[in-house]
């Protein structure tokens, strides 16, 4: 069998590479050696950043819909014997993202993604099934050759594949196949946990907690479905005694010593298991070229700040599109090269950030004002909002023409006002994850003539150059009254006989209610002024470049560079 992408694994981070492979059509199998996705328990925090690239996809809003919110963390200690709150704050900083931390079982999100994927004929997903051999870098198109087996099958069947990707957890096969490692330290401190409903009258038990004792410390996570998450910290002997029998008894019992005087018992208990924290990375993401690792494969640390799910997504989010664009002939396989200097930069910090963390949470001799700060870190940088990708032929610093943004992050969000339908609109929304890139076209005051012919010029210059890979999107800051959309030019309601004119192409900075002109909200948001300014953004929502509105030919000097050459499109 031959396919373009072989993925082992199919957690988080193999379905995000999936769903990328199936919404950009590209030929691809996935084996699992489980029978099926996760059914309970694993990870369950998902950060906003998370959210805005499931929306991406479709699928964040029912995610959103499905999941509890963990708006406030409250701190709880034992001090000669009493338990009591030490304070409660916020658990997110609002405003950095249009969604906020949430929970929801790892199982769901996997089969959001498998429903995604299953939509699309281009990507197969065989579970039961493991790899057995595997030879790489051989000569020929198809460089990757793996011997697969399917349980209570004696036959062993040969893939050829362009392309390998490694997403099969902390014990990764792909990994140690490659000769590489996880390093780093193995605490020698174990964690029980169990998903259950909660019969309690402690007070925040529908609030994220963290509570120290000397009995062992505590964090509690409010699920959905009424279900609560608990973490509680084990000595070596309790560890040793659950790992006997893994009888979830014993956790539930420490809860509720841990909780006294307040009652807590455990209903309809979901799942347990131990957790040993470890952080541990493997510095080398991908090998020549063609095989690439991610998730937990290169990364493992603590759950306590919520992240495994989330940057292992993060990371094929990072990959995907730029496979994809390789294997549609639209970019060099140079690209590729920045998936490792990317993402092992935010890996490295994910570790750094945990083992601060941990002292966070465990540490006896932590200062409140140390502990907050560690925990505010945790809603900004180690959400993923933060991540700032370092200059590349990806991503190219020049100029201040938009302040708020920076080359190299997301694009943070903020609501815009349809041109034809008043409608708001998240901007992130319109940023879907097709495999295009998206051209922002911040066009200033339109109702001025000079204003209007700088965006005529430059929609001239990208219709001559042909970018077809750009999806490109107005918006001005002119009063909408004084705007129509048949004046402007195509590029900015492209039209098709059986649909008629696209009306999403064209939006106001400000609400419709107000009529005047001048930079409005979205303008300020972004620090773009009345001059305007363009923004490229890459498929996966970081800023590529920003420029002014003459400066088409440096984004055709980015494309070349990347070895674009589909310019039919
Ligand atoms: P995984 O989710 O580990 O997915 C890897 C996939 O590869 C699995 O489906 C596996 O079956 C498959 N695979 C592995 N080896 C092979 C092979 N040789 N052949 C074929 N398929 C293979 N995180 C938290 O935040 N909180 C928690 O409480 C928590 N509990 C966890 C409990 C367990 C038992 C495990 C394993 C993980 C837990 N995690 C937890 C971590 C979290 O689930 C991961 O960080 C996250 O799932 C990483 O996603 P991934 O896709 O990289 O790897």
């Amino acid at each position: 069998m031959k396919v373009d992408v072989l993925i082992v694994g199919a957690g988080p981070a193999g379905l995000m590479a999936g769903a990328w492979m199936a919404r950009t059509g590209v030929k691809t199998l996935i084996i699992d050696q489980k029978p099926c996705r996760t059914q309970s328990g694993h990870a369950d925090g998902i950060e906003s950043r998370t959210l805005e690239i499931l929306d991406s996809f479709g699928i964040g809003e029912g995610v959103w819909r499905d999941s509890n919110r963990t708006i406030e963390l409250s701190l709880w200690y034992q001090q000669q014997g009493v338990l009591q709150r030490e304070a409660v704050m916020q658990n997110c900083n609002p405003g950095l993202s249009r969604y906020q931390e949430c929970t929801l079982g790892q199982g769901k999100i996997e089969q959001r993604l498998l429903d995604l994927i299953h939509a699309h004929d281009c990507v197969e997903v065989q579970w039961n099934t493991s790899p057995v051999d595997l030879r790489v870098n051989i000569p020929g198109e198809y460089r990757i050759e793996m011997q697969i087996q399917t349980v209570q099958e004696v036959e062993i069947k040969t893939i050829h594949a362009k392309y390998l990707l490694g997403c099969d957890g902390a014990h990764s096969w792909v990994r140690e196949r490659l000769g590489l490692r996880l390093e780093g330290d193995k605490m020698d401190e174990h964690w029980g946990v169990f998903d259950a409903i909660p019969i309690t009258d402690f007070p925040d038990i529908r609030k994220r907690c963290i509570v120290r004792s000397p009995v062992g410390h505590l964090m509690v996570i409010p699920r959905e479905a009424r279900l609560v998450r608990c973490y509680v910290q084990l000595d070596c002997r309790t560890a040793a005694e659950f790992k006997k029998n893994y009888h979830a008894d014993i956790l539930v019992k420490l809860v509720a010593t841990i909780l006294q005087p307040y009652r807590f018992e455990a209903s309809q208990l979901e799942w347990s298991t131990i957790y040993t924290v470890g952080q541990r990375l493997c510095q080398t993401l991908s090998m020549h070229n063609r095989v690439f690792l991610a998730g937990d494969a290169i990364h493992t640390h603590s759950p306590k700040a919520g992240q495994g799910m989330n940057v292992s997504m993060q990371d094929t989010f990072n990959l995907g599109w730029k496979l994809a664009a390789v294997l549609k002939g639209q970019a060099s396989a140079r690209i590729l090269r920045t998936y490792e200097v990317e993402r092992l930069a935010v890996a490295v910090r994910l570790v750094e950030f945990d083992k601060r963390m941990v002292q966070a949470v465990c540490g006896r001799t932590l200062n409140a004002h140390t502990r907050n700060s560690i925990l505010q870190e945790e809603n900004s940088s180690a959400s993923g909002l933060t991540a700032r990708y370092c200059p590349s032929l990806l991503t190219v610093p020049r100029g201040d023409l938009a302040a708020n943004l920076t080359v190299g992050m997301r694009f943070p969000s903020t609501p815009v006002f349809c041109q034809s339908d008043a409608r708001p609109w998240h901007l992130q929304q319109l940023l879907q994850s097709t495999g295009a890139w998206h051209l922002l076209v911040f066009g200033g005051n339109l109702s001025a003539v000079s204003q209007m012919k700088r965006v005529e010029r430059l929609a001239a210059a990208v219709a001559d150059h042909h970018l077809g890979i750009l999806s490109a999107y107005l918006i001005h800051c002119a009063s909408r009254q004084e705007v129509d959309l048949m004046d402007l030019p195509a590029l900015f309601r492209p039209f098709d006989a059986s649909h008629g004119y696209d009306y999403w192409k064209v939006f106001a900075d400000r609400q419709p209610s107000v009529s005047s002109h001048g930079p409005g909200e979205a303008y300020r948001f972004y620090g773009v002024g009345e001059e305007g300014c363009v923004v490229l953004l890459r498929p996966d929502q970081h800023v590529s470049f920003i420029g002014s509105l003459e400066d088409i030919n440096s984004i055709v000097v980015i494309f070349t560079s990347i070895g674009w050459n589909d310019r039919d499109s």
